[in-house]
């Protein structure tokens, strides 16, 4: 029998693939506009595909067990030791080896209201209570996270720009909470939409390394990267602890492709400024799209919106229809809420038509 707290896990919920929808709907597979997991509409760098077919006649070989390309070109891109850095089959993988470190029955993981799913799903994966701290208007309360803070608390997971809210916490309170949180907790700031931020607005997590030992930050090529098949993502802190949980990955859990497309994308920063650059302007225009309608949305610094629009699982069931996979987040207890993807500006039209078809049959 499996263990009770393992089934009482609740399940991942990922956006519906497009040939998913198109079997069950009768939709041609090209007809589909997927903006549902915030990946890059923009696909990824050309470089990648370079890479990826000179690595096509290496695939009978295992790949290098410790990352030693991406792990160094990393290490240069982000300015700290090559031993600061882990790479691993995306940040999902980290969460798991954080939870399966630091976490146990009898220990608690602060987990901010409306963050990440996979955080709670870690924590329960092995007994230790996650504990919720309630939001302040949708954003992060971090006052409140350090007064839940007990003896207990061995995790606090903490992303900026959030998903599912798009909420980016002010540069100088994450300093300050940085060093105002008590050492035994490790901090994990997942960076999974830093790239997104402009530059003036973006916290620097490789200087608050320096500050603080206990501090573990992931990063992803899933999203501005447009890597998110591959599986590629990397956590960057102290030595000691990342040797921790390497003791834990799944032996070669970073595959070849995945390593040799991570340094082609990483090498390619102008496709990465193209893809912030065209995001923020497309995010802009769906905002402005959204305002005409009367739609309310969150202020976002990430690769998406949150739409308040009523009842979002249904609204998305009846887009779904129509060919446009969005996103309901109602497992986060956001049932009156929709999350949208910032795709290209054709997928943004289907998306506005769309909508707007569901509202017109309403009336
Ligand atoms: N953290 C956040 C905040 C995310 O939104 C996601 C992806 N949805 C991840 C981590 C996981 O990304 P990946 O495993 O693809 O690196």
């Amino acid at each position: 029998t499996a263990l009770p707290h393992v089934r009482a896990i609740p399940p991942y919920p990922p956006g519906r693939p497009i040939d998913d929808v198109a079997r069950e709907f009768g939709l041609a597979p090209a007809t589909i506009v997927k903006i549902a997991s915030n990946e890059n509409p923009l696909g990824c760098s050309p470089k990648v595909s370079q890479a990826l077919t000179a690595l096509a006649s290496g695939v009978n070989l295992y790949p290098d067990f410790d990352c030693y390309e991406l792990t160094h070109a990393l290490a240069a891109a982000n300015g700290v030791e090559p031993a600061q850095v882990l790479p691993a089959a995306g940040s999902s993988e980290i969460i798991q080896l954080v939870a399966r470190a630091f976490l146990e029955p009898g220990r608690a993981a602060i987990i901010p209201q409306y963050s990440f799913q996979a955080y709670i799903g870690a924590a329960m994966s092995v007994g230790a209570q996650g504990l919720f701290v309630p939001a302040q208007d949708f954003a992060v309360d971090l006052d409140a996270l350090l007064d839940a803070v007990t003896e207990r608390t061995t995790v606090l997971f903490l992303a900026s720009p959030n998903n599912p809210t798009g909420t980016l916490i002010a540069p100088d309170a994450l300093d300050r909470f940085v060093d105002a949180l008590p050492e035994h907790v490790l901090l994990v700031i997942d960076d999974a939409y830093c790239e997104y931020v402009e530059p003036a607005l973006r916290f620097d997590s490789v200087a608050a390394l320096r500050r603080r030992r206990n501090l573990l930050v992931m990063r992803t090529f899933s999203k501005i990267h447009g890597l998110a098949g591959l599986r590629v993502g990397y956590a960057l802190g102290d030595p000691d602890l990342l040797g921790v949980l390497r003791r834990l990955q799944v032996p070669f859990s970073v595959s070849a492709a995945a390593q040799v497309a991570a340094v082609a994308a990483l090498a390619d920063t102008a496709f990465a400024e193209r893809s912030r650059i065209e995001n923020a302007q497309e995010r802009a225009r769906l905002a402005l799209e959204l305002t005409r309608r009367d739609i309310a949305f969150l202020p976002s610094a990430g690769n998406f919106l949150l739409l308040h629009v009523g009842a979002g699982a249904e609204l998305a069931d009846r887009l779904m229809r129509q060919g446009v996979i969005v996103r309901p987040v109602d497992g986060y207890g956001l049932q009156e809420w929709l999350r949208v993807s910032i795709g290209l500006p054709a997928e943004t039209d289907r998306f506005l038509a769309a909508l707007d078809e569901v509202h017109a049959a309403a009336r």
